[in-house]
């Protein structure tokens, strides 16, 4: 089944140097870049991505890391991948969310780490199933900016102080 997946590299991935190296591991699925770009993560943004996570004790924790509050970098690479078995594809070479837990030769088993407040600084994040996809890729990306109709939209007149170049 053809599916899309939202990719981040995390604010650790982008510091450590570790794109082209995450991008050429992801290569090896065959999936499809559909959309890419470079965020400065809001408080609102990181919150509403983990939302989920409300109430686990290191939620402030990993909404400042997902900011890149913790490296000196303010900024995250989202992509949507697409493909046949895309989220398990991607899941599988992300390997475990714990670092220490995941296989050596995963993403994170490779370049994710445990801080001393005990945050998985673990450079990816990759959906985990079609609904997150879904909710997860709607609220990184307007339709205008994924090349294939990944999900239904509709054309809208809007009026909206929107800033163009000068
Ligand atoms: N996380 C953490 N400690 C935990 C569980 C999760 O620091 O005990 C962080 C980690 O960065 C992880 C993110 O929170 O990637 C989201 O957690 P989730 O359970 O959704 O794991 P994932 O889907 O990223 O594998
Ligand atoms: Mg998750």
């Amino acid at each position: 089944m053809k599916q899309q997946t939202l990719v981040l590299i995390k604010p650790d991935g982008l510091v450590k140097s570790l794109t082209g190296n995450i991008l050429t591991r992801l290569s090896e699925t065959k999936l499809e870049i559909i959309a890419a770009k470079i965020v400065k993560v809001s408080p609102e943004l990181a919150r509403e991505h983990y939302q989920n996570l409300a109430e686990q004790p290191f939620f402030e924790e990993l909404i400042n890391y997902l900011q890149g509050n913790l490296h000196a970098r303010r900024k995250v690479l989202a992509m949507v991948y697409w493909g046949e078995d895309a989220i398990t594809k991607v899941r599988d070479l992300a390997g475990a969310t714990n670092p220490e837990e995941a296989e050596p030769t995963s993403i994170r088993g490779a370049y994710g780490r445990i801080t001393s407040k005990g945050v998985y600084e673990n450079v990816i994040h990759a959906s985990s199933n079609e609904k997150e996809a879904e909710r997860e890729i709607k609220l990184w990306f307007e339709p205008e900016e994924i090349i294939l109709d990944v999900y239904p939209s509709q054309t809208k007149t809007l009026s909206i102080a929107k800033r163009v170049w000068a």
